[in-house]
């Protein structure tokens, strides 16, 4: 695969920083841009990100002196530097939404975190194991747009990073009738350290702004189907959610209940979890873990702290399946928000845009 240089757009916030450090030695991608709002413009990373860093590990050397650009007083100089940007902006819906379709229309194609787009009916979003195929809906975008080569796509909410990876592949094969699901966050995802909000110290906060719509909201759009120009949203499973934050750092977890169409055995389903591969493993992406679905049969994991990294915070982890007395199963499931959930799902996302000739 030849290289990409990248660009990141927010890249002082939380996600911005995840992005630096897992594209420091990335074998596709060069980082060749930094940019967030016009207080950092003109500053070296390190003085513009100062004490926000938040990351466990340094600065990456390569990117410490360079100067940040300005997000949006600097697109045309951006899209003489970069194939494509990655972008995690903390700007209301709107601001977002124009912000994206300028990096766009400017033919720069944007791998985006935001929520701004992902409803958008010919924005594909992607989880690249389970709807790698939505990506076609990019050629109609391209006609509504105007562009040659510029585009967005978006990558699904953290919340139901978790979940939706293991009722995905037991859909295709015993049908998902209704979902109950509880999340247990990570203040990470709301863009926080214990340093930055010790409220949530020896506490739980059983509010959310929006997540819950989210959580039942966006998973029909994975399962949705390309008809015309746009993607339908599917009519099942029928989810229902309660999202409440903890004080884990990193890492959301979730406790499901689900009721199938047709109800398989237990063995059923962990050979399902176990044999199942995505487009991202058929294509050897470098990001891919090579086991998406992870069952551990101990009756106390996963446990967030211990298994939040698991295939470099790629993989998700099952466990305690067993079966309810109202609905026909319930376990959980855990993956890691700032990896998987934001920065590592946009970078899987852009490998199989590249593998399959989108950033060309
Ligand atoms: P954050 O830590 O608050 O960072 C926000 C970034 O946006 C900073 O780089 C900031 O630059 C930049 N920014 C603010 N105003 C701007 C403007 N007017 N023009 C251009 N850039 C501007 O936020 P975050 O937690 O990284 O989240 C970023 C996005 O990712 C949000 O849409 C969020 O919903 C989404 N997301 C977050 C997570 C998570 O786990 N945290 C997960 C999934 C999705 P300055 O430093 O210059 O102000």
């Amino acid at each position: 695969m030849k290289k990409f240089n990248v660009g990141i757009v927010g890249a002082t916030g939380m996600v911005g920083q995840r992005f630096m450090t897992i594209l420091e030695n990335h074998p596709w991608f060069d980082v060749k841009v930094l940019a967030a709002s016009a207080r950092s413009a003109g500053k070296t990373y390190t003085e513009a990100v100062g004490d926000k860093w938040a990351m466990t590990t340094p600065i990456p050397a390569s990117m410490a002196d360079m100067i940040v650009m300005d997000s949006d007083a600097d697109i045309d100089r951006i899209g003489e530097l970069v194939d494509f940007v990655f972008c995690a902006v903390n700007l209301d819906k709107d601001a977002t939404k124009a912000l994206e379709e300028r990096y766009a229309k400017a033919e720069i194609p944007v791998v985006s975190n935001n929520s701004a787009n992902r409803h958008t009916p010919d924005v594909p979003m992607v989880v690249p194991e389970l709807n790698a195929d939505h990506i076609k809906i990019i050629e109609s975008q391209k006609k509504r747009l105007g562009t040659k080569r510029g585009f967005i796509a978006v990558k699904s909410n953290c919340s139901l990073q978790s979940y939706v990876p293991a009722l995905f592949p037991l859909d295709k094969e015993f049908g998902v009738e209704d979902v109950l699901v509880c999340t247990y966050q990570a203040i990470s995802g709301a863009g926080k350290t214990f340093d930055t909000w010790p409220e949530m110290v020896d506490n739980v906060i059983p509010f959310i702004g929006g997540e819950e719509e989210k959580s039942e909201k966006e998973p029909l759009k994975l399962w949705g189907k390309i008809e015309g120009d746009v993607i339908v949203d599917a009519e099942k499973p029928h989810f229902t959610a309660q999202c409440l934050r903890v004080p884990a750092s990193d890492g959301h977890m979730a406790a499901v209940f689900v009721r199938f169409a047709n109800k398989p055995s237990k063995e059923q389903i962990l050979n399902v979890w176990k044999e199942f591969k995505g487009r991202a493993q058929e294509l050897d992406l470098p990001s891919a873990p090579k086991q998406f679905l992870n069952y551990f049969v101990e009756d106390n994991f996963p446990q967030t702290k211990l298994h939040r990294n698991l295939e470099n915070g790629m993989a998700i982890s099952v466990g305690r399946l067993r079966e309810d007395t109202q609905y026909d199963y319930k376990f959980v499931c855990l993956s890691h928000n700032t990896l998987r959930g934001a920065a590592g799902g946009a970078v899987l996302l852009a490998e199989l845009l590249c593998a399959e000739g989108y950033m060309d």
